[in-house]
Formats: structure tokens, C-alpha cells, sequence
């Protein structure tokens, strides 16, 4: 495929207005299928405003496009299986079938021989008990679908809280976790291309505020070979047992030197939003290149980096991009609480000066 390619990109969010950013400068063209109008990335590139299962939009938006790819994992897996008779859709959508349903992900990870915390299925509130009588307590009830930044699950510390968990989320397709009391979250970035070929960001610590992503630092601080080995190591089963071509996101937590796998995302993720001025090649230009069968950049760190969302509020910017190698980025949304407004990316070229740095940021922001 030249790299001329015309792209359809499902969702018209933060994450493909900076997928289009990326792929402009290697002369690849987009078009968005995304049912919310004002979009981010639809100020950038043609934008068909139509719920994503209407099988006639689909056929219209398909119409000379070289492949589709995503930015949103909520997508209709029908779509994607309609999509895909009319024109190649990268990541496979088996991998979107996988990371939309909690339990199908954990147990896709478990057959991979991939740790993750303890679960079990929960449809009743007979399964409830059943499931904290072999699980434990404190644990986490989640629902398996439609779950994001913290929405949709309660943590259980007591049994006389299972009661209002089950009110509160009951009636739907549920998963109990055990509640891993980990040291920190981490993620892995991993590219793989149309010829099979890999590569891995350096992990990524992430910290979170009311379940919503607020800062990443990479490499993640003390990060080890031996840990980077076994991110790696589950990331490339993953890739490999899916057939996987794009950009995949996995999250982890670390809990003594080992690794437990929360979640994935079959797309770009915020928390490798770094990668753009803190690699070598950006996550969404590698995603671009995988998916339109171009040779993979490096995934190597330019020095160190640490991301902030502007969650609800944009600080007065000024005083920001007077800090040294500070990259602000703002989607062009209007702001709401609890809504990613933009991103700020510091670079330094070592730890102790990004660490300095960035306190002197979140100074500045607040939120
Ligand atoms: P999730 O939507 O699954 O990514 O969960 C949102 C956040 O809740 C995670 O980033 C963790 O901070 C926390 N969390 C989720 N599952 C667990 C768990 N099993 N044990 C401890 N904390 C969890």
C-alpha cells in the first residue's frame, strides 16, 4: 500500500485528531465515521456525523478508503465485521471483541498463561456471593461492558457492602475481582506490523484521579530489564495470538516485581501520548505505519518524559510553555468536569530534571 493510503478512522476523538496529525506528513488522508458532532479530530479531516451500525453509512464511508482503523473501542463489532467485507480493518476486530467484554479480556489473558487478579462471572447475586466466598475481600464488581476511567464499578471492602454494589450495578453482565494491592499502574505500548514484526515502548507509569488518567512518566521511574523483559514478553503472546496489527495498549500492575494485567485497549492510548515529542517514532505514527503495512519506527525514549491531562479546566498556558521542553497539546473541546480537554508532554534528558520539572507543572495545574 503506498503510503498515500486514504484511512477511515472509527471515532473522530482526541486520539484521531492526533493519528491524523501524525499521518499528514507521510501523505496518508483520513476520513471519520463518529455519531458526535463538533468532534476533535473533525476539524482536521472529512467527517461522516452517523451511528456507527448504519450499514448504508458504512458502505458510503468504506468507498475508496484503503483500510479502516479505529480510535474508539466501544465500536460495534458488527461494524467492523461489516467494514471488513468491503475493505482490509486493522486491528482485527477479534481484538475489539476481546477488549470490549471484561471477562472475555481476563480470560483471553489467563489462557495466554498472562497473570491477571483473581475473577469470576457475576449474573445474579447468588453468583455475588459465590464469587467473594472464593475471591475474597476487598474486591472490585465491575460491569463487563462499557466500563472506562473508573465508571461502572464498586470497590467491595465488607460483605454488608455487597448489597448496594449489586444495587447499583445488578441487571447487567457483571465480573468480581480480586482488589490487587499493587505497588503501582503501569502500561505497555506494543506495535506489531503486517509482516509480523514488533516492537515495544519502555513501560510507562501511570497514576490515576478519580479513575481518569492524569499523569504518565516514561520511562516508568526504576524501571528494570528484567520487568521491561516481561512486559515484552505478555505484550508479543498477546499480538501474536490475536493477529494483531497496530498499536495495542495493555495495563498493568506491578505487585512484587511482577505483573498483572488489568486491561487492554486494541488502539492508541493516553498513556502513550509522551510518545510524540518523548520517542523516536510517536504511537500514532507507528500505529499509521503498522496498519498500512510501512516498516516500523523506533519505539526507543528520546531521554525521559512525563504526560499530564488537562482534565475539565485549561490552565492559563503561558506560564506553562515558559518551563523548558514543554509541549502543550488542547483537542478543541469545550470544557466539562471530568473531560480530557488536552494533554502537556515534558522532555528531559534525565530523570531528576523531568521529575523537577514536572512538579513545577502540576504547580501550575490544577484539576
Ligand atoms: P479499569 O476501568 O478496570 O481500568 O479500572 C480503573 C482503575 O481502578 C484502575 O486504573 C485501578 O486504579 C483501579 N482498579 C481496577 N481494578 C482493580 C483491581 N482489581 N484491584 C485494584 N484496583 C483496581
Amino acid at each position: 500500500m503506498p503510503p498515500t493510503a486514504t484511512i477511515g478512522i472509527l471515532g473522530a476523538g482526541q486520539l484521531g485528531r492526533m493519528l491524523a496529525l501524525a499521518g499528514y506528513p507521510l501523505g496518508m488522508r483520513f476520513r471519520l465515521l463518529d455519531p458526535a458532532l463538533d468532534s476533535p479530530a473533525g476539524e482536521l479531516a472529512q467527517q461522516y456525523a452517523a451511528p456507527y451500525d448504519d450499514e448504508p453509512t458504512l458502505t458510503g464511508f468504506a468507498e475508496g478508503l484503503d483500510l479502516v482503523t479505529y480510535e474508539f473501542e466501544n465500536v460495534p463489532v458488527a461494524a467492523a465485521r461489516f467494514l471488513e467485507a468491503l475493505v482490509p480493518v486493522y486491528p482485527p476486530p477479534a481484538a475489539l471483541a476481546a477488549a470490549q467484554d471484561r471477562l472475555v479480556e481476563k480470560t483471553f489473558f489467563q489462557r495466554l498463561g498472562i497473570p491477571t487478579p483473581s475473577f469470576a462471572a457475576v449474573d445474579s447475586y447468588e453468583d455475588l456471593e459465590r464469587a467473594v466466598a472464593e475471591i475474597g475481600l476487598p474486591a472490585v464488581l465491575k460491569t463487563r461492558r462499557m466500563g472506562y476511567d473508573g465508571k461502572g464499578q464498586a470497590v467491595v471492602r465488607a460483605p454488608e457492602e455487597l448489597r448496594s454494589a449489586w444495587q447499583m450495578l445488578g441487571g447487567q453482565g457483571l465480573i468480581l475481582e480480586g482488589f490487587v494491592p499493587f505497588t503501582r499502574e503501569l502500561s505497555v505500548l506494543a506495535v506489531r506490523g503486517r509482516d509480523g514484526a514488533t516492537a515495544c515502548y519502555p513501560l510507562v507509569e501511570n497514576t490515576h484521579r478519580g479513575g481518569i488518567l492524569r499523569r504518565s512518566v516514561a520511562p516508568a521511574p526504576g524501571l528494570t530489564p528484567g520487568l521491561q523483559a516481561l512486559a515484552e514478553e505478555y505484550a508479543a503472546r498477546a499480538l501474536d495470538a490475536l493477529g494483531y496489527i497496530g498499536v495495542l495498549a495493555i495495563e498493568l500492575f506491578e505487585v512484587e516485581e511482577q505483573l498483572l494485567v488489568n486491561e487492554m485497549a486494541p488502539r492508541v492510548h493516553n498513556s502513550g501520548h509522551w510518545t510524540i515529542e518523548g520517542a523516536a517514532t510517536s504511537q500514532f505514527e507507528n500505529h499509521l505505519r503498522a496498519v498500512a503495512g510501512l516498516p516500523l519506527g523506533s519505539t526507543a525514549a528520546r531521554g525521559h518524559a512525563a504526560m499530564l491531562n488537562l482534565i475539565g479546566t485549561v490552565p492559563d498556558v503561558a506560564p506553562v510553555l515558559v518551563l523548558p521542553e514543554c509541549h502543550l497539546h488542547l483537542y478543541g473541546k469545550e470544557p466539562r468536569p471530568g473531560r480530557k480537554l488536552g494533554h502537556i508532554t515534558l522532555r528531559a534528558d534525565d530523570e531528576a530534571t523531568l521529575l523537577q520539572r514536572l512538579a513545577e507543572l502540576e504547580a501550575l495545574v490544577s484539576g
